[in-house]
C-alpha cells in the first residue's frame, strides 16, 4: 500500500481508517500465489480450479426422451385427440442403458423412458399420460407426440466444450457437473495454509471450567469453521496470553503457514500489544478499517508472514472474516443482494455498518440487539445489512444484503 510523502511528524507510518475495499485489496496483495495440486473429484468440495475443464464426452450421448410414453414418427401422430385417438403397434422397446436395436417404420412405435435413445426412424414422444390400450402389441394416442420431448446429443455439452473454468469454486452442483464431463480427477490450488491464534489472558479453551472473568474462545472454534468453509488448511496454534513474549513465542511456531490470523489485542488497550509487535518485527499494512462492527482490524507483516489481527469481540471478527477476510482468502467477491428493509437501519458517519438483521418475507428486519459483543445476534441473524457511511436505510428502501 502506498504511503503518503511528507507525512507530518504526528501521523502513524502506516495509513488507518481504511475502507472495507482497501482491506480486502490489501490483504489480497499478501498472499501467495497457490500452485496446482491433482485431487479426487470427490473430495474437491469448496477448492477453485487451477486449470479450466474440458468435456470429454458429449451430455446427453445420445438424443434421448425426457420422459416415459412411447417414441414415433411425429408425422404419424398429427391430428390424434380423445375423440379421434392414433393408433400405433409396438415394435419394442427402448429404456436408458439398453436401446432398441433395431429401426421404427411408419405406423410403429416403441415403448420408451427417462433417458433411453431415441431409436432410428423416430423424431417425437408422446407421454404415457396420453396413452390408451394396454395391450402389449399396440397403443392409442390421445394426442399427437411431440419432438420437443427429446433431449438432444451435446445439449447440456458437447465433448471438446471447455465449460469450467480456472479460478471457479467448486461447489456441490460443480463436482457433479466435472464428474458427468468425464474428469475423475482435477487440478485444483493448493489449499491456503492459515494459522490461527487466539490472544487474550481472560480467554480459556473450551470443555474447562471458566474462573471468574475468563470466556471461552469462541472465536478460534467461529474461525476455524469458516476457514475450513473457504479450503483453508487450519494451523491452529492454540491461544497466547496478552504478552509480548508469549505472543511472539506462538508467532513463531507459526512457520510454514501463508498467514496468521489472530483474534483479540488489536485495539487502543494497555494490553493490546499486536500492532506495537507489528511494528518491531516487521510493518503494519494498515490499522482500522471504517466498519462497525470490527474497526481496530489490523494488517502487517511479520518476518514476511502476512498477519492479520481480528478483534477480540466474537461478532466482530466473525463479521470481519465474512466482510475481508474470507473474500481476500477466496478470491471470490461478497455476494449481496438487494433486499427491501422492513425496519429502517441506521448508518454511521464515517463507517460502514454491518447490522444483523432476519429475513421474514423477502424483507430485512434489524436484529434487535447490535453490540459486538453478543455472539447470538449473530448466530440468530440471517443475513448482514450494508448500510453505507452516513446513509441511514428507511423502511421500504432497498439496501444490500450479505445472507449469513
Ligand atoms: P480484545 O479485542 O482483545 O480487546 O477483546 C475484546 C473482547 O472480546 C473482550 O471482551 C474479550 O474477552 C473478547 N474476546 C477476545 N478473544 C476472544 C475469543 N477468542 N473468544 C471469545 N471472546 C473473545
Ligand atoms: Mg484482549
Amino acid at each position: 500500500m502506498s504511503q503518503p510523502q511528507n507525512r507530518p511528524p504526528h501521523q502513524p507510518p502506516f495509513p488507518m481508517h481504511i475502507s472495507v475495499e482497501e482491506a480486502r485489496r490489501s490483504l489480497a496483495a499478501m498472499l501467495p500465489p497457490l500452485g496446482p495440486e491433482t485431487v479426487r473429484v470427490a473430495e474437491a468440495l469448496g477448492r477453485t480450479l487451477a486449470a479450466d475443464l474440458t468435456a470429454l464426452v458429449s451430455h446427453p450421448s445420445a438424443t434421448e426422451s425426457a420422459l416415459d410414453g412411447i417414441a414415433c414418427r411425429e408425422a404419424d401422430t398429427l391430428g390424434a385427440s380423445a375423440a379421434a385417438p392414433v393408433r400405433l403397434k409396438v415394435s419394442g422397446e427402448s429404456r436408458a442403458g439398453v436401446p432398441f436395436g433395431g429401426v421404427v417404420g411408419p405406423g410403429e412405435c416403441v415403448r420408451i423412458y427417462t433417458g433411453a435413445p431415441l431409436p432410428p426412424g423416430t423424431d417425437a414422444i408422446c407421454p404415457v399420460e396420453q396413452l390408451q390400450g394396454g395391450a402389449d402389441d399396440h397403443v392409442l394416442l390421445l394426442r399427437p407426440a411431440s419432438p420437443g420431448d427429446v433431449r438432444h446429443e451435446g445439449g447440456d455439452f458437447r465433448a471438446g466444450e471447455t465449460v469450467m473454468y480456472v479460478g471457479q469454486r467448486l461447489t456441490s452442483p460443480r463436482l457433479a457437473l466435472a464428474t458427468a464431463l468425464g474428469h475423475a480427477q482435477v487440478e485444483v490450488r493448493r489449499r491456503l495454509r492459515v494459522a490461527l491464534l487466539s490472544t487474550g489472558d481472560e480467554v480459556v479453551e473450551p470443555g474447562t471450567p471458566l474462573m471468574a472473568g475468563q470466556v471461552y474462545d469462541s472465536n478460534s472454534v467461529g474461525l476455524s469453521a469458516m476457514l475450513g468453509e473457504c479450503g483453508c488448511e487450519v494451523i491452529w496454534l492454540g491461544h497466547a496470553p496478552d504478552s509480548p513474549e508469549a505472543l511472539k513465542g506462538s508467532i513463531a511456531r507459526a512457520g510454514g503457514a501463508d498467514v496468521l490470523l489472530t483474534s483479540g489485542g488489536v485495539s487502543m488497550g494497555k494490553y493490546d500489544f499486536m500492532r506495537d509487535l507489528l511494528i518491531e518485527q516487521g510493518r503494519v499494512a494498515f490499522w482500522k478499517v471504517r466498519m462497525r462492527p470490527g474497526g481496530p482490524a489490523l494488517l502487517g507483516g511479520w518476518h514476511g508472514l502476512p498477519v492479520f489481527g481480528l478483534p477480540g469481540n466474537p461478532v466482530s471478527s466473525l463479521v470481519v472474516f465474512h466482510v475481508i477476510v474470507r473474500p481476500a482468502l477466496t478470491g471470490q467477491p461478497v455476494q449481496t443482494l438487494r433486499l427491501r428493509a422492513a425496519t429502517p437501519f441506521r448508518a454511521i458517519a464515517d463507517k460502514a455498518a454491518f447490522w444483523r438483521a432476519t429475513l421474514v418475507n423477502g424483507q430485512v428486519h434489524d436484529y434487535r440487539q447490535q453490540s459486538s459483543g453478543v455472539l447470538r445476534s449473530l448466530s440468530d441473524a440471517d443475513a448482514l445489512v450494508l448500510v453505507p457511511e452516513g446513509q441511514p436505510v428507511q423502511v421500504g428502501e432497498e439496501v444490500d444484503v450479505i445472507l449469513l
